[in-house]
């Protein structure tokens, strides 16, 4: 039998509230009784772009024998999947640059109780793509459009090309990658000007427009914090220019982004406020990172490494027996308010 040490970090919890019910059954909980089903795998620390927030121009990738193989990857993902997670979303790095993407998908899609296979994605990839992954069983994808001007798109991606971008928005229509959900990450000074041409197109298509407030990570966070514009300031612009926004009902308190509407329009408008209304306390996911490290929380260090234990021989019994201690003592809540802020990934080495 291997031992490992459960956490490469310690972890420091803020006290949950007291009056939380424990609920038992089936799948996977944490010991404030939130039910985690839902599972984010970044297949690569390696991108095609360099968003100016998310990593240098220089950035080092880690190096392919650090990363989960293919059959590594499989064996944890299952180990999650029969332990109860029913949603996986799959990111980077950029998810496309992955070789043999395709299959990965296939058989992920087809693990029994798996209800949901998305992507997150920033699109370039998805002319030649989105019809192969469609066909494997993807059943979304989340595209991160942070401007509709193609010079405010270089400056921010430092080389993308917003047509290609475009092109892979509508192969992934056209595949049925539907509803098409758009990331915009709101960076003062780049973007933050863009907010109203982006809602706008709300009012034409049935997308889901998600304004994203900027997180700081380790080198980055600097930046981060000088550029970061409040999701309330974002709403005040939209609504200023195109009119009220009103509360979509039926909303899933677990999804981060609560959705509106402007009047008339046929898609909805979201934010994702995690630095000024935080929504840990609905939290149903955790990450599994490209080289094997089962995080918590986006916005804590705190990890447990698989991939290590799984090469030295752990059995899948033993493997899902860590996984769900781990799962036991994820954080109550980020400790950004603390100005606790992660320091030993970046956010393109999680996955958003
Ligand atoms: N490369 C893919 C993409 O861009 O969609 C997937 C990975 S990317 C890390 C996932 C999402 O995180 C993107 O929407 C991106 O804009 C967003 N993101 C990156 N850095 C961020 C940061 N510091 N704060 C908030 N969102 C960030
Ligand atoms: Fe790459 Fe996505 Fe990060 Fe942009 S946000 S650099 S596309 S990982």
């Amino acid at each position: 039998m291997v031992r490992i040490p459960l956490f490469e970090t310690p972890l420091s919890l803020r006290e949950p509230p007291q009056d939380r019910l424990y609920p038992t059954g089936p799948g996977l909980y944490d010991r404030f009784g939130r039910h985690i089903n839902y599972l984010r795998v970044s297949l690569t620390d390696v991108c095609n772009l360099r968003c100016v927030y998310c990593m240098p121009e220089r950035m080092t990738f880690r190096p392919r024998h650090e990363l989960m193989s293919d059959a590594e990857l499989f064996q944890i993902v299952q180990a999650l999947v029969e332990l109860g997670i029913e949603k996986i979303r799959l990111t980077g790095g950029e998810p496309t640059v992955r070789p043999n993407l395709v299959e990965i998908v296939r058989f992920i899609a087809h693990l029994p109780g798996l209800k949901m296979l998305a992507m997150t994605t920033n699109g370039i990839l998805l002319p030649q793509l989105a019809e192969p992954l469609a066909r494997a069983g993807l059943k979304r994808v989340n595209i991160s459009i942070d401007t509709l001007d193609p010079v405010q798109f270089r400056r921010i991606t430092r080389w993308g090309d917003l047509d290609t971008v475009w092109a892979g928005l509508e192969a992934a229509e056209a595949a049925g990658l539907r509803p098409i959900k758009i990331n915009a990450v709101v960076t003062r000074g780049f973007n933050d000007d863009q907010v109203v041409p982006l809602a706008r197109l709300s009012l034409e298509r049935d997308w889901e427009i998600r304004f994203i407030e900027l997180m700081p990570f380790g080198s980055e966070a600097e930046f981060a914090q000088a550029a970061v514009v409040s999701s309330q300031e974002t709403r005040a612009r939209i609504e200023a220019e195109l009119g009220p926004l009103q509360e979509v009902p039926g909303h899933d308190p677990r999804d981060p982004a609560r959705p509106y509407r402007l009047p008339g329009a046929r898609g909805t408008i979201g934010f994702i406020s995690t630095i000024t209304e935080p929504f840990c306390a609905g939290c149903n996911r955790v990450r599994l990172t490209a080289d094997g490290k089962l995080r918590l929380c986006l916005l804590r260090d705190g990890e447990l490494d698989l991939l290590t234990p799984l090469r030295q021989g752990m059995s899948m019994a033993e493997l899902k027996q860590h996984i769900v201690a781990a799962i036991w003592q994820k954080p109550w809540g980020h400790g950004l308010p603390e100005g606790i802020i992660p320091q030993s990934r970046l956010m393109s080495q999680i996955g958003g």
